[in-house]
């Protein structure tokens, strides 16, 4: 991931992790010429791909008050280096996120949830929240992907990702350790495992995944 990769959305999100950056970044007592010729060049670079974009067409107000912020930050930094692979890490997770959502939305429609992302520091984990009267899923707006992953994991089977039906059996492996105790999803559910897994694994069966069912035979 390059600094080029910066689209004409990127300033509207990131704009609020700037103050995360200035505060890692703040200016020392002295810079040292390395530093001085560091930043030259970076924000030479800056200005070559803030006129490219412009030039086709991916130019917005946005974009220009993103691009003024990084080269401010980069002109003060006494580390200009770190803070542009800082500000391309933040873009990649960004892209990243962004790539996630149709998918986290998608798995929330599966299962009937609602879902907010919030900017809340707060919230650290992805939970499940009754909003309104209605189960929501509560997640980082900049953790989208595990978001989606803990929720793409709920009623699923945990080696295929299946869609579990009524045969599923519960997690708990006749291989494990004693201390073991079947795992649970987001929504506190017990994970599970499909049939065909279990028969391909060719492990037997252990009492908790036979159930009360095979206890009354
Ligand atoms: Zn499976």
């Amino acid at each position: 991931m390059s600094i080029m990769d910066t689209n004409s959305t990127a300033g509207e999100h990131l704009i609020p992790h700037t103050a995360r950056i200035a505060a890692a970044t703040a200016k020392g007592s002295a810079r040292d010429e390395q530093s001085e010729s560091d930043a030259a060049r970076i924000i030479l670079q800056l200005e070559q791909n803030h006129a490219e974009a412009n030039a086709v067409g991916l130019g917005s107000p946005d974009l220009d008050t993103f691009h003024s912020l990084i080269v401010s930050l980069v002109a003060e930094a006494d580390d200009p280096e770190a803070v542009i692979a800082y500000i391309a890490e933040l873009l990649s997770d960004h892209a990243e996120n962004k790539a996630y959502l149709p998918k986290l939305i998608q798995e929330c429609e599966r299962l009937g949830l609602a879902l907010q992302l919030t900017d809340d520091p707060t919230v650290d984990l992805p939970g499940i929240r009754t909003i309104d009267g209605r189960r929501t899923v509560v997640a980082r707006a900049d953790e989208v992907a595990v978001a989606y992953d803990d929720v793409h994991a709920v009623g699923r089977c945990l080696t295929c990702s299946g869609e579990l039906d009524g045969t599923a059996l519960l997690y708990f492996p006749a291989n494990a350790l004693l201390s073991f105790r079947a795992v649970q999803d987001m929504t506190g559910a017990d994970v599970k495992i499909c049939r065909t897994c279990v028969e391909a694994s060719g492990i037997p069966l252990t009492t908790a995944q036979r159930g009360p069912e095979w206890m009354l035979r």
